[in-house]
């Protein structure tokens, strides 16, 4: 039950997230100590977007902090779709190269699924490939596209039932909406997609026990929309860390609610240095 003051419980991703990387490492060192093969994630970036560049520099940092090697690739704003696949082609063919990130998004005249499908599904520890779409559709093993990923192992660490639970996701980004629909799905949850040309959003959003918001608009999503007890997640970054949903009047009605930030934005960059050692470890027992 919830009344006026209600206050949500933080689903807290920092600390999970900490764990993850914290096991990661271990496991890290462990491969190198035990095989010389030191785990490498490559980041590709494109362009001179200063969001996207701070965004590789943090997964970087992470990275060197799990003990995780890193190269960087930047190439020009200019760049073709044919250069990009080249590059991407280069870095799934190079033995040292454990895992791919190619920072979304692209310049426009770049075909971006074509980018992402030059990335070796061995490869795809950013879970962007329709290979790994594939297996998370089908609830097979397989990398998860990281927030998506992220955010249902916050819900699983929070016990949160989704079995027959009705989730309404709002958003259908092939990185985030829709496999976290999917992910949802493959967990026997009920899932209803929302999209900008859903009507009667608010009404739907209603019926949820749990509202993933993957939208892209501050303080989208209204208290009043929520069904008391809801629990809530709230992938949105937006400027001035300021989530997809509205915090304040979320509070007062939710059960659980994921700070913005400290929420799902740490999980991402975990689940990405966890997929990066699964990657090294699986390369280096085929190898
Ligand atoms: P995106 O590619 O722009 O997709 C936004 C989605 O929201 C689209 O599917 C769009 O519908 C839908 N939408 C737009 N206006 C709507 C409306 N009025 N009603 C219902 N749906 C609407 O964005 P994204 O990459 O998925 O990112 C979404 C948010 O998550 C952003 O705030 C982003 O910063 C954040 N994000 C966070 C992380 C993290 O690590 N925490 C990672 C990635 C993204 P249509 O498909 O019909 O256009």
């Amino acid at each position: 039950m919830t009344s006026d003051n209600n206050t949500a419980r933080p689903m807290i991703g920092t600390d999970l997230a900490a764990d993850m990387v914290a096991q990661a490492a271990v496991r890290a060192k462990k491969l190198q100590d035990e095989t010389g093969v030191q785990p490498c994630l490559a980041a590709v970036l494109v362009g001179d977007d200063p969001a996207s560049a701070t965004y590789v520099r943090m997964k970087q940092n992470r990275s060197k902090k799990a003990g995780i090697g890193s190269v960087s690739v930047v190439l020009p704003a200019s760049t073709t779709t044919e250069e990009l696949v080249a590059e991407l082609t280069r870095l799934s063919n190079d033995p040292t190269v454990h895992g791919i990130l190619l920072q979304h998004p692209v310049p426009a005249q770049i075909d971006e699924r074509a980018a992402f499908e030059a990335i070796a599904p061995a490869k795809d520890v950013d879970g962007v490939t329709m290979h790994s779409f594939a297996a998370m559709a089908f609830g097979e093993p397989g990398f998860r596209s990281c927030t998506p990923g992220g955010i249902l192992r916050l819900l699983q660490t929070y016990d949160v039932p989704l079995s027959g639970a009705h989730a309404v996701v709002i958003g259908r980004s092939p990185i985030l909406g829709k496999p976290a629909g999917m992910l949802l799905l493959a967990s026997n949850a009920t899932v209803t997609y929302t999209h900008s040309r859903t009507k009667g959003l608010p009404a739907l959003v209603r019926q949820a026990d749990i509202v993933v918001a993957a939208v892209g608009k501050p303080n989208f999503v209204r208290g009043e929309w929520l069904k008391p007890g809801a629990v809530v997640v709230d992938a949105g970054y937006n400027e001035g860390n300021v989530g997809d949903v509205h915090a304040e009047e979320a509070a007062a009605v939710a059960s659980l609610l994921t700070p913005v930030p400290g929420g799902v934005g740490p999980m991402t960059i975990a689940l990405l240095l966890e997929q990066t050692v699964d990657a090294a470890e699986a390369q280096n027992a085929r190898s």
